[in-house]
């Protein structure tokens, strides 16, 4: 039998690569059911060569355009956020991957575990924003939730079924900024940002790869896929991206996974565990590699690694508040309305600002990042003037 795939954003750099896994295994998987939030015109384009089941279209401006381009194919069209959920829980979705961006993730991924799907979990907002509440419901509807972010699925080949960890290394990139003195991170453009060094993905990540918020919210999403304290946590910078992660054990031991920057091969190892398939991917070249290097992060200079750390300490809806002034300080350095060190100060004022929640719910969090975003436009329009 066929996995069946959702793939929440599948125009995406990770949904558009999860299409190619699906390409070289059509013996394996079949894509269930695409969904966009704009780029309508791939999405006909994905439809009508992947032939799914049903499209979702999640700005609902573009539904028409979108059924009046499917008409001549039996596939379903729905447009809306609420239909997003509703696809994810038809009887024959087996894996739900979840490559839309940002906070957008976070009920759509919380539909699917309660529709007992196995997650494979591209959108790192979900634990950053609710890993708490994501876990107790993977608990209690005894859903897996496979990691696709590299580090993770790096930490998760590495993991011992018998044996406990002493603690993880993350490794991080750097970005294009890591050597960079303060005095030149100021005058940074987003046309610099925009260009990572060693992995081709959307826009917004890239920034926040660029600031190392990235790294900050993979530390919290380590956190609660893999259950650990954050001084089991550490961040080392390794700027050829070859090791994509570590573990060590309790006798000292440590294991890496290492391999090209290739996102498909974590995609396709969260389809296809707890096999392995074979592949066509570059195979990495050892006589290449006679360099890998690795420093300490900078959290003077990366600020946002640090209020990464300092959300997770804290807990509650801290880490919710950071997503969601993050988010809105991206799309506004995207749009240049503030610069590349402006965006840590507003972060930082929205967690001063913002309510704090100890034990927060579903409403609470919904609340927060309302708020959040609300006091962080502010924020950004006041600097402005
Ligand atoms: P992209 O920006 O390339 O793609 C995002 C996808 O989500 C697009 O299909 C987009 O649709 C869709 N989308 C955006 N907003 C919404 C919304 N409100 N509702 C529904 N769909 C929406 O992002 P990436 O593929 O780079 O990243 C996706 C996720 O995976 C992120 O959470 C990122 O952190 C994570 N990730 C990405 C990696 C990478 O290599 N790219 C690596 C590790 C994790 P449209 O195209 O129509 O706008
Ligand atoms: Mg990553």
């Amino acid at each position: 039998m066929k996995k069946q795939i959702a793939i929440l954003g599948s125009t995406g750099s990770i949904g558009t690569q999860a299409l190619q896994v699906i390409e070289e295994h059509p013996d394996l998987y079949e894509a269930y059911a695409l969904t966009a939030n704009n780029r309508v015109d791939m999405l006909i384009e994905q439809a009508r060569k992947f032939q799914p089941e049903v499209v979702v279209i999640a700005n609902e401006e573009k539904y028409l355009y979108l059924k009046e381009a499917l008409s001549d194919l039996p596939i379903k069209v729905y447009a809306g956020a609420d239909a997003i959920c509703q696809v994810v829980q038809e009887k024959s979705v087996d894996i739900v991957l979840t490559a839309m961006v940002g906070y957008a993730g976070l009920r759509p991924t919380m539909a699917a575990i309660r529709a007992r799907k196995v997650i494979a979990l591209a959108n790192k907002e979900t634990m950053v924003v609710a890993g708490e509440l994501i876990n107790a419901l993977a608990n209690e509807y005894q859903t897996p939730i496979l990691p696709v972010d590299s580090e993770h699925s790096a930490i998760f080949q590495c993991l011992e079924m018998q044996n406990s960890l002493e603690k993880i290394i993350l490794t991080a990139s750097g970005g294009p900024f890591r050597t960079f003195t303060m005095e030149q991170l100021q005058h940074v453009t987003k046309e610099q940002a925009l260009k990572h060094p060693n992995w081709s993905m959307g826009a917004k990540i890239t920034v926040d790869s660029a600031s190392m918020m990235n790294k900050g919210f993979e530390v919290i999403e380590a956190k609660w896929l893999f259950g650990l304290k954050p001084e089991q946590i550490e961040v080392v910078v390794h700027p050829q991206s070859v090791i994509h992660s570590m573990v060590e054990f309790e006798d000292g031991a440590v294991k890496a996974q290492l391999g090209v920057p290739d996102m498909r091969l974590p995609i396709q190892y969260a389809f296809s565990y707890p096999q392995r398939v074979r592949s066509s991917f570059d195979r990495l070249d050892f006589m290449k590699c006679n360099n890998l290097t690795f420093e300490a992060p900078d959290t003077n200079r990366f600020r946002n690694l640090a209020l990464a750390y300092e959300a997770l300490n804290q807990g509650g809806n801290m880490p919710c508040i950071v997503n969601a002034a993050n988010e809105v300080v991206v799309a506004a350095f995207l749009k240049d309305q503030i610069s590349f060190l402006g965006m840590s100060d507003v972060i930082e004022q929205c967690m001063q600002r913002v309510p704090f929640i100890q034990v927060p719910t579903y409403e609470n969090y919904v609340s927060t990042d309302a708020e959040t975003r609300r006091i962080a436009a502010e924020i950004v329009i006041n600097q402005m003037k």
